[in-house]
């Protein structure tokens, strides 16, 4: 009998255990936190309805706020997208992977090993078994990847948060962003409402850019509109973290698969990874399933999420090049551009947070100007 060893239990890992305890497969997952829910919120949770939805995720019991638009802040000008509905929710990382360990616990079917992080010497002898496969779900410093000899990862997020509270938002409805090389170099600053009362503010810079993320936050906490919105608030935490934004370049080889952040299938323009990690590590619990069941060869799974979610990965990862390499000033230039030939309300009405393709698609080139 084949032994499926996942490693992560994060959302990939938990949304690939699901998928395989449909088809009647156990499996065991091991991670290296106490429980699925410590450190949730090092990442933000800011997820498109349309993608939930699509990936099957159930997030009715975390959601935090509902959002209905964004205003981009760039050059000292705005663009502001909003739609008559909720397009996106923020979502409360912690209830999020704690109501899916639940959902798994009561499936007995995954076996979770807490406060176990697999060394490479562990992770080698699994490996040589054949009867072993093994799921690399273990997040962006992928420890199945470098020890299976994976292709590296070439570009990553540096990215650091903190949460206030005691204050009141305006515009509780709406994230904000801030594209400036300066304080942000190769990514932006958010701002994100968790409530009328409580706002998370954020930044990533791009590794290259060899810029301390620490400081880069406090530098954006002390620019003007930032300053306003936190002033007098409480303070609540803090944390540093990383997102990949390449997709790695082989994610399938032997007995390894690898999923989520670990593959890189993260939208680089936003590095949003939970909506195509789900997607993908589906996709990889289908193909586990049936090579257990039918011998299908497990390398079936690189062509099959590839086919499906490479392309749209892809745009996102020319999107961020792009913009990556803007100043605030050119940035602005393109806000006001985009606001003169009326792209924001096209944006508002077309505009698909996942998928860019659909975007371009049914933005730029179904309509005529
Ligand atoms: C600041 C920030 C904001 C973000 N905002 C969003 C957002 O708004 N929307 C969105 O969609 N995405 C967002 N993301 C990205 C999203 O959080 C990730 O794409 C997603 O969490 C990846 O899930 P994963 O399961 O692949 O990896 P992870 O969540 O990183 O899980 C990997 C798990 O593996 C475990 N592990 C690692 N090595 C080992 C080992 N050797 N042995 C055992 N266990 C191990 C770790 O403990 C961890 O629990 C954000 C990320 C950050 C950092």
């Amino acid at each position: 009998m084949k032994r499926v060893i996942v490693v992560g239990a994060g959302v990939a890992g938990m949304s690939f255990a699901m998928q395989l305890c449909k088809h009647g497969i156990p499996c065991e997952i091991y991670d290296s936190r106490q429980n699925v829910s410590e450190n949730a919120e090092r990442a933000s949770g800011i997820l498109s309805k349309k993608g939930l939805e699509k990936a099957g995720i159930k997030y009715n019991n975390s959601i935090e706020n509902n959002l209905i638009g964004g205003i981009v802040h760039a050059g000292g000008r705005e663009l502001k997208l909003r739609k008559n509905r909720t397009v996106a929710y923020i979502i409360d990382r912690r209830k999020l992977a704690e109501d899916m360990y639940n959902e798994l616990r009561t499936g007995k079917c995954a076996k979770f090993r807490f406060l176990k992080r697999l060394t490479r010497t562990e992770l080698l002898e699994f490996g040589k078994d054949n009867n072993n496969i093994i799921i690399g779900a273990d997040g962006a410093v992928s420890a199945v990847a470098s020890s299976f000899g994976f292709p590296k990862i070439e570009r990553y997020i540096l990215t650091y948060k903190a949460v206030y509270s005691k204050i009141k938002i305006k515009d509780v409805h709406y994230v904000h962003l801030f594209f400036d090389n300066n304080t942000t170099p190769g990514f932006f600053g958010w701002a994100a409402p968790h409530s009328e009362s409580s706002v998370e503010i954020g930044i990533g810079i791009e590794s290259s850019r060899k810029t301390n993320s620490r400081l880069a936050f406090r530098k954006f906490v002390e620019t003007p509109i930032i300053k306003a919105m936190v002033k007098d608030a409480k303070y609540e935490y803090e944390h540093a973290s990383i997102i990949p934004v390449n997709i790695r370049k082989r994610t399938a080889a032997g007995n390894v698969l690898l999923i989520g952040d670990a593959a890189g299938q993260v939208k680089a323009t936003t590095g949003g990874g939970i909506i195509f990690g789900s997607l993908c590590a589906k996709i990889a619990a289908d193909i586990v399933y049936k090579h257990i069941t039918s011998n299908a060869p497990l390398q079936e799974y690189e062509k099959h999420w590839r086919k499906r979610y490479a392309k749209d990965l892809k745009a996102h990862m020319i999107a961020h090049k792009f913009y990556s390499k803007l100043t605030g000033k050119q940035f602005g230039f393109l806000l006001w551009a985009a606001n003169s030939i009326g792209i924001d309300s096209l944006l508002s009405k077309y505009g698909d947070m996942d998928s860019w393709l659909s975007t371009i698609n049914n933005t730029l080139l179904r309509k005529k100007y």
